[in-house]
């Protein structure tokens, strides 16, 4: 949303103290013309057109507590003045590199509403001009007028030993430990692999830096509590106090799509730890906003320069760059010898205390339960087989897969990934698969897909809204997407759903299911599904087998 009268409201902006943003400002793709508005007025206006806005915790947004928490306004100084706002705002949109209008529009809203570390980015802007300047005339990145800021790495704040030791304190339940620590010893390697540093865990502590995991407040300040799924993900402390938390009640995951990505947030927040403030380079890692892994998990340039101006070079050798392929090949060889040890002590699937990628069942009313590179079967009565390697048994298919279902219609099984779909008659992929979903009008990413005989087509949901593919044409039926709210009481983000012989539809979210009535069209149960019911394989212990 952008009005004449904000465009005036931004040319009339001067709070550029230095060259550099002043340069940046006249980049701003936005013509500067149109009649002026009161500042107050504006704000006003904004701040009542993004009322609705809410976290994905739920809670409202409150763009002034986002600024004051984020080290854009002084907290407690009372009542902010229009000018201050707009200030702090430009400085907002300056350093997260979208369009320089002093004004909450609609871009502003969307980033503060994005998942990001809960670390301020106060002060990163004077350290990154530093480091620019350092880097362009070749002197040390320490050089220059120190300046006094609060809560912020003033130059020095760094460790003054190369050797440092960190320790684990506890992980989220659904992550099994092993898998966990070679993710943390792979972010750390990160850093030490670029710069001087070396790193060793210390199982047992003291260690120099420990990572833990909280859920809301936990005794660092109110301002630090945690809020729940989405928003604050986790937050870190300049050296040298050695701390990392996160929050617990996000959805880690380690090589899924759904949820957010562990090795790559530990690896944002052990920056911190040895010193390094927010880049506001896109693909920093140190960019305070958290972005799904890319093909290769590596550091950017200016990742590497921050940290090589605390601790230099590594020793004697050219920097190396641990490439994601690196760890997730490492992950899925680890996930298949572990889940399987795991499963025998246990005697329970290990899916059965966290989270699935996919839920499907096939026209045996056999359910499969997908995760990582593995899935599992669990009979009609209830006992479950696996894991067992997905590719074992379709071949070339993906691990991850993000909705997995089998249709009744024409006995085949389906899979969608990032924007393809794959498509199985028995083990053997149909000719002409996987294909391009986009092109079908269908959503990249789906939470979950399910055949759906109500309908005699196949319907998947993404985020506020579902689509529905018709199988024969592999179209996507006139008038759809539509908005969720037609299945009522179902939420946004389940991460699989199945129909079963019972004619009602379970839709599952983490540990949650909910039951769908399709005669009253409506959710008319919810529980936990490990629990309650005994078809998951997981209430039927005794029968569980763990042949491979
Ligand atoms: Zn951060
Ligand atoms: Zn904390």
């Amino acid at each position: 949303m952008e009005t004449a009268g904000e465009r005036q409201l931004a040319q009339n902006s001067n709070d550029e103290p230095d060259r550099r943003s002043a340069e940046m400002s006249r980049r701003t793709p936005h013509p500067r013309r149109g009649s002026g508005r009161d500042m107050t007025t504006a704000w006003m206006l904004v701040v009542a057109a993004c009322v609705g806005a809410r976290t994905a915790g739920g809670s409202p947004l409150e763009p002034e507590v986002f600024l004051e928490k984020y080290g854009y306004l002084q907290p407690d100084s009372g009542v902010h003045t229009s000018a201050e706002l707009q200030s702090a705002l430009r400085h907002f949109q300056r350093l997260s590199r979208i369009p320089v209008t002093g004004v909450l529009d609609g871009a502003t809203v969307r980033l503060m509403l994005e998942p990001r570390c809960g670390v301020s980015d106060e002060g990163s802007r004077h350290i990154w001009a530093r480091r620019v300047r350092a880097a362009l005339t070749g002197r040390s990145g320490a050089a220059g007028p120190r300046r006094r800021r609060r809560r912020s790495a003033a130059e020095g704040e760094k460790w003054f030993k190369r050797r440092l030791t960190y320790q684990l304190v506890n992980w989220p339940r659904h992550l099994a430990a092993g898998s966990v620590r070679l993710a943390v010893r792979a972010a750390f390697q990160l850093w030490s692999n670029v710069s001087g540093l070396a790193f060793q865990e210390a199982p047992g502590g003291p260690a120099d830096i420990r990572l833990a995991f909280y859920e809301g407040d936990h005794n660092d300040g109110a301002s630090n509590a945690f809020d729940g799924p989405g928003g604050t993900l986790a937050h870190a402390f300049l050296p040298r106090r050695g701390e990392a938390h996160f929050d617990m009640a996000e959805r880690w995951t380690l090589n899924g799509h759904k949820g957010h990505n562990l090795f790559l947030v530990t690896a944002h927040e052990v920056g911190h730890t040895l010193g390094l403030e927010h880049s506001p380079v896109r693909h920093a890692l140190m960019s305070p906003y958290y972005r799904k892994p890319g093909r290769s998990l590596v550091l950017s340039w200016d990742d590497i320069v921050a940290v090589q101006q605390l601790y230099g070079k590594p020793p004697g050798e050219r920097p190396v760059r641990l490439p994601g392929q690196v760890l997730h090949a490492a992950l899925q060889e680890w996930e298949l010898t572990e889940l399987h040890r795991g499963q025998k002590s246990s005697g329970q699937p290990l899916y059965c205390q966290g989270v699935f990628d996919a839920i499907t069942m096939d026209q045996n009313d056999t359910v499969l339960v997908f995760r990582g590179s593995v899935f599992w079967t669990v009979s009609a009565e209830g006992s479950a087989t696996g894991p067992l390697p997905l590719q074992q048994r379709w071949s070339d298919l993906p691990s991850a897969i993000e909705a997995a279902a089998f249709s009744l219609l024409d006995s085949k099984w389906y899979f969608f990934k990032g924007k393809r779909m794959w498509r199985y008659t028995d083990g053997t992929l149909d000719p002409g698969f996987p294909r391009t979903t986009t092109g079908l009008g269908l959503p990249r990413h789906p939470d979950s897909a399910f055949y759906y005989a109500p309908l005699g087509h196949m319907v998947l949901f993404k985020g506020s809204r579902y689509s529905v593919l018709n199988l024969k044409t592999l179209h996507q039926e006139p008038y759809y997407p539509r908005r969720l709210t037609d299945w009522t009481g179902v939420p946004q983000g389940t991460n699989g759903a199945l129909h079963r012989p019972n004619g009602r539809l379970y839709l599952f979210r983490e540990q949650k299911f909910w039951r769908f009535d399709p005669v009253k069209v409506r959710v008319t149960k919810e529980g936990h599904w490990a629990k309650d019911l005994s078809w998951t394989g997981c209430s039927n212990v005794l029968q569980s087998n763990s042949i491979l």
